[in-house]
């Protein structure tokens, strides 16, 4: 098989044309666009990624623009429906848990400290930035959430101590289950390897309780791994 060694394509940053493959220019298509750039730039304009998952093209952001970055309106109005669905969900959790189910950056931070920055359930090293978020782009099984032990739909409450980090490929796979129903139904996406161990061994920091069956966190000091 022939060894591909076509370069991507490249997009102006701010016309968002493709720039042809023999060009030497990086950024822009041509030295009108780098010129109306370098004004915009100088009057606060900055160069960003569109947001839209997959694309990769480059775009012009507005000053103090933030987040909504597309590079065409097809991109854009596919990031403000998402957005939309996403605040109708939040809505919806916000009155269930009855509180703003939000994190600030510091508190984002405490709960990846708790396990040195791993999923609490599988061990998987996440990928966390200094804003407490892991970014555009990230895979599943790196990607930082915070999970409720107790799920908010199951009555858990959504406080401190209900927190643990997780992947998202644990997080999406366990859902609303209780630790010990997603234990009990071994085919998830995801197993709780960690879970799983410190049940064996009777050690570390997850614990069945005896008499309701109900599998907790037993020991906090215990879910950052040596
Ligand atoms: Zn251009
Ligand atoms: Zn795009
Ligand atoms: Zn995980």
């Amino acid at each position: 098989m022939a060894k591909n060694t076509a370069t991507p394509t490249r997009y102006c940053a701010l016309c968002a044309q493709a720039i042809p493959p023999e060009s030497r220019r990086r950024r822009y298509c041509s030295s009108r666009c780098a010129q109306i750039a370098r004004r915009l730039v100088s009057r606060g304009f900055h160069v960003e990624v569109c947001r839209w998952r997959g694309c990769d093209r480059p775009v012009m952001a507005e000053p103090g623009q933030r987040h909504s970055y597309a590079c065409c309106d097809s991109h854009y109005d596919k990031l403000r429906a998402e957005a939309e669905r996403a605040a109708v969900n939040r809505d919806a959790r916000d009155a269930r848990a009855g509180v703003p189910v939000r994190w600030t950056r510091a508190e984002r931070r405490a709960v990846a400290r708790l396990t040195n920055g791993h999923c609490a359930y599988c061990n998987s090293k996440l990928r966390i930035r200094r804003d407490g978020f892991s970014g555009k782009g990230t895979p599943a099984e790196l990607r930082f959430e915070i999970d409720h032990i107790v799920p908010l739909a199951r009555g858990g409450r959504h406080e401190a101590s209900n927190w643990v980090p997780a992947c998202r490929s644990c997080n999406g796979g366990r859902r609303d289950a209780l630790l010990h129903e997603w234990v009990a139904k071994g085919d998830s996406v995801r197993q709780p390897t960690l879970i799983l161990q410190d049940l064996a061994s009777g050690t570390g920091a997850w614990a069945r309780d005896g008499q309701t069956g109900e599998i907790q966190l037993a020991d906090r000091a215990a879910l950052v791994r040596t």
